[in-house]
């Protein structure tokens, strides 16, 4: 329950596709993603021009990084914002400027991105911007009408990326879909996975939307064969699958009242959440907690890496997953 993965595992129509391509393992694989971009353009009424495929989302990032950051170039994102932003921007040297996140005590988004502090860090040498919504490791949201506020409010040279990784999965009204916003915006990019709902973390494929001049700039550091054949096949196999997203979304759902009854039960808070994933605030230091679920077969992510040692992140995994989690935690807890 450590890495948002999906516990309903991969789609079936994709395990078939991948039996398939297993012939054709001695080729190269299409280095312009084809088939992939054409059925991802079809599904989200796009063009393929605009679609920018990688070895994961974290590719994805990390192109837009290496063709937009340098030392000279500043980039933004909120504090306990999804850690890939920092990482791969100090890779190209850029500037870090981290934005305030809502305090614990914000009535409705605690620990969330906050679009006035955000703005404030802009300065002359931005160029990229990170957003991540839901956020990982926080699962908070910006609304709709907030998150559009914020790109008029960006100047157009300025990247603003949006890092939809669990979009499928988000059922609250009122979240935004930033693809409607594409047109308008030609400063926007927003980045999706295959990881999370689609079940296929470990063949590592995820892409970039945006207007076709952007894609082209990454596509020019975009290594030729980033995304193998398997992922390419099983990709395109799994976004033909909307009976198993249904399926996934509603368990996830379902599991997640688990999680509610048994932070009730702890007095525990918990960040808001939309995805499949809750971060709690067990009240003590988490580690020795994480150590002794892991002595019990259980991994959650402790995320002091972030300056949260309070806090736990657990994926919301199969109702028998989480009866055997709340189980170790209701023995280490009592004890
Ligand atoms: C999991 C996750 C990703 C996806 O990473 P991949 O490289 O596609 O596996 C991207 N962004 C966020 C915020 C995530 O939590």
């Amino acid at each position: 329950l450590a890495s948002n993965e999906n516990p309903l595992g991969t789609s079936l129509k994709a395990l078939a596709a991948l039996s398939t391509i297993l012939q054709t393992l001695e080729l190269y694989p299409d280095g312009s993603g084809y088939r992939l971009k054409q059925a991802i353009a079809a599904k989200l009424g796009l063009h393929s021009s605009q679609i920018t495929l990688g070895n994961g989302s974290s590719d994805v990032l990390d192109m837009i990084a290496r063709a937009y950051l340098d030392e000279k170039r500043s980039v933004v994102f909120s504090q306990y914002a999804f850690a890939v932003y920092r990482i791969t921007s100090s890779l190209v040297g850029a500037n870090l400027r981290i934005a305030k996140a809502n305090p614990p005590e914000h009535p409705t988004m605690p620990y969330g991105h906050n679009v006035a502090s955000l703005l404030a860090q802009i300065d002359a040498d931005t160029r990229v911007v990170f957003i991540a919504n839901p956020n990982n490791p926080t699962g908070t949201w910006l609304g709709k009408q907030e998150l559009y506020a914020f790109l008029q409010q960006v100047p157009r040279d300025i990247l603003v990326v949006i890092d939809e990784a669990y979009t499928e999965y988000v059922q609250q009204a009122d979240f935004p879909n930033a693809l409607e916003w594409l047109e308008e915006f030609p400063n926007l990019v927003v980045t999706r996975t295959f990881s999370k709902i689609y079940g296929l973390a470990g063949l590592r494929v995820g892409y970039a939307v945006s207007q076709p001049a952007v894609a082209d700039m990454l596509n020019r550091v975009r290594q030729a064969f980033n995304v193998n054949t398997l992922a390419l096949a099983a990709a395109e196999a799994a976004l033909d699958d909307d009976e198993f997203l249904q399926h996934s979304v509603a368990t996830n759902a379902a599991c997640l009242q688990q999680w509610f009854s048994a932070c009730a039960d702890y007095n525990w808070d918990y960040m808001p959440t939309v995805g499949n994933f809750i971060t709690v605030d067990c009240k003590c230091p988490a580690a020795p907690l994480y150590d002794t679920l892991l002595r019990e077969g259980i991994i959650v992510r402790p995320i002091g890496g972030y300056r949260l040692p309070h806090h736990l992140r657990i994926t919301i995994g199969t109702e028998a997953q989480n009866s055997r989690c709340i189980e170790a935690l209701n023995k280490v807890l009592s004890a």
